[in-house]
């Protein structure tokens, strides 16, 4: 059997860069303060609100999906509801932890072209709840960058929050590849949160670089009550935190998360222009480190058969490339090739 190489499955497939190697080596350095009493934990809280320029609340947890949920669960009373796109993580890879954490409320998936929250779709969604009936609309969730590796503007979001702001609802940013966003638009991390009205952003580490390690970033105080206990009951408290700070503090320390963002990107741009070239249709603006392209069944299999690991993304056909910081020339160059061979392959075969 060849070799699966998972080099394009997903950006969580990457290894720990070597900024935050380096960081979790050194913070092994003898006993300290457990449960987030330490130094690094400190630290890396005070350089988040350096870099939101603003006295934002900074919990750390393991995951995403737990980012997430516990972040919901904080905005949601169980009778509340969620708008979100229809592809949101939250709604189909986290099996149901939001759910679960909020004890009831529901997510409500809307459509939206290019993978982002379309009002009008919101606006049908809402005059769908039945008052009392319905569970009550509390908050609006988005992704950025999408699932879909689409970038939503500053303005975008403003819109979105205004729109949310009208009905008395929440804004949550699902920012798993919040890196790559900042990268793509090169903005200050505040003009696409809390100065377009986002009150909870969950900051991903893990697809940038890490091993381990989200951040939930609450922007007003009044939110953010007794979070640290929901976490702790969750499971969410790591007793040795500095493990986790510690990368992070790597990652954030000289814009190594941003470098990150970027080669991602970048990489992503050369693996579309790459496919384009060999005739393969890109579906969406490749505008992160994401690639979703209409690829033929037979040359599907065919890549997988050659060792290439991916997932299909959209049915029946649209299938998704992730790159990562590590994403490499050679790797992209050989996944071309065997690209090529796998179409000549598959049109000899018909
Ligand atoms: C990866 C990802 C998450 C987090 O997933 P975990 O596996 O729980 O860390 C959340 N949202 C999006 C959009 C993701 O891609």
């Amino acid at each position: 059997m060849t070799e699966r190489r998972q080099e394009f499955a997903s950006d969580n497939t990457a290894g720990l860069c070597p900024e935050a190697a380096t960081a979790l080596a050194d913070a092994n350095a003898g006993a300290a303060a457990s449960y987030g009493d330490d130094e690094w934990t400190r630290r890396l809280c005070d350089r988040v609100r350096e870099l939101f320029e603003i006295e934002c609340d900074v919990f750390l947890v393991f995951n995403g999906t737990a980012a997430n949920a516990l972040a919901l669960a904080q905005l949601c009373q169980p009778f509340h509801s969620v708008i979100c796109h229809e592809h949101a993580h939250l709604d189909n890879d986290e099996c149901g932890a939001c759910e679960f954490y909020t004890g009831g409320s529901k997510l409500i998936p809307t459509r939206g072209a290019k993978g982002k929250i379309d009002l009008l779709e919101v606006e049908a969604a809402l005059t769908r709840q039945h008052e009392l009936h319905s569970h009550k609309p509390r908050v609006i969730s988005l992704t950025q960058t999408t699932e879909l590796g689409t970038v939503y503007a500053p303005d975008e979001i403003r819109e979105i929050s205004a729109f949310a702001k009208k009905r008395a609802m929440f804004l949550h940013m699902d920012g798993a590849r919040f890196a790559n966003a900042i990268a793509a638009l090169r903005c200050a991390p505040k003009e696409i949160t809390w100065r377009v009205g986002v009150e909870v952003l969950c900051f991903g580490g893990t697809k940038n670089g890490l091993a381990a390690g989200e951040l939930v970033v609450f922007f007003s105080k009044e939110r953010s009550a007794d979070f640290d206990y929901r976490a702790k009951q969750g499971g969410q408290l790591a007793s040795k935190m500095r493990f986790l700070a510690a990368p992070w503090l790597g990652l954030l320390e000289n814009e190594v998360w941003l470098k990150n963002a970027r080669q991602a990107n970048e990489a992503a741009l050369k693996l579309a222009s790459g496919l384009q070239d060999c005739g393969a249709e890109i579906v969406f603006p490749v505008e992160s480190n994401a690639v979703l392209s209409r690829l033929d069944l037979m040359v599907a299999q065919k890549l997988r058969e050659r060792g290439w690991d991916f997932y299909k993304f959209i049915e029946p056909d649209i299938y998704r490339l992730m790159c990562a910081w590590s994403t490499t020339e050679e790797a992209i160059s050989a996944l071309l090739s065997d690209f090529k061979v796998a179409r000549s392959c598959a049109s000899a075969a018909r």
